[in-house]
């Protein structure tokens, strides 16, 4: 079996245990788990927080109003959504949309770090709080708030990944505060600049 088709596998394997999984609670109450969509060996892995009620209905992320906003950010570099892939850190929709709970975010990592393994993304753009400090500390880099980091490109380079790391603000945060907008436009293009980086490796 070639590597692609072994990643492939892969994938079908990690659905197949998150439409079981029962690790948290908010396996008793979500319609549909999240598991993520779009192109299996993209360059750019998009990693939001959780699915909200649109998407859980759906069972696919970022179909709402923060996903309308989250296609006019990808447009805006050149990215359609078919060329990236997205996914959230918490698998199934948390009531009310509360924050997720660190053991639910505890309880649903394996899910993502194998999907970060299939994917070999070159660069991650994390959206809100939640989504970056995990993922920064995966990389065992120390997280600020999200209003300080945002825009910036945090490189890691080991053994095992050569990857950028993008923290940007949550869309769903612009669509209360327009001025937000803007600034996600500008650090998209902090996205763009990290992709363009790694391909003139
Ligand atoms: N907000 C998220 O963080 N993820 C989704 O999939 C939708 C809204
Ligand atoms: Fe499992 Fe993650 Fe859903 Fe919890 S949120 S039930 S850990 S898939």
């Amino acid at each position: 079996m070639s590597i692609i088709q072994e990643f492939e596998v892969e994938d079908k394997r990690l659905k197949q245990e998150v439409i079981n999984c029962k690790k948290c609670e908010l396996h008793k109450n979500r319609k549909n788990p999240v598991i993520g969509e779009g192109k299996l060996h993209s360059k750019l892995m998009i990693i939001g927080e959780a699915p909200g009620k649109n998407e859980d209905i759906k069972g696919r992320p970022f179909v709402g109003r923060a996903g309308k906003l989250l296609d006019e950010l990808t447009h805006s570099i050149g990215l359609e959504r078919e060329d990236v892939y997205i996914t959230n850190i918490i698998k199934c929709h948390p009531p009310k949309n509360r924050n997720p709970l660190k053991k639910e975010i505890v309880a649903c990592k394996s899910y993502l770090d194998r999907q970060i393994a299939i994917i070999q993304p070159a660069v991650i753009a994390t959206l809100g709080n939640f989504s970056s400090s995990h993922i920064l500390e995966k990389y065992n880099i120390e997280s600020k708030t999200i209003s300080i980091i945002h825009g910036k490109i945090f490189h890691i380079k080991s053994n095992s990944s050569d990857i950028s790391i993008v923290p940007l603000y949550h869309p769903a945060a612009a669509i209360y505060n327009p001025n937000l907008k803007d600034v996600l436009l500008k650090d998209f293009k902090s996205v763009s600049l990290a992709l363009l980086q790694n391909s003139n490796k």
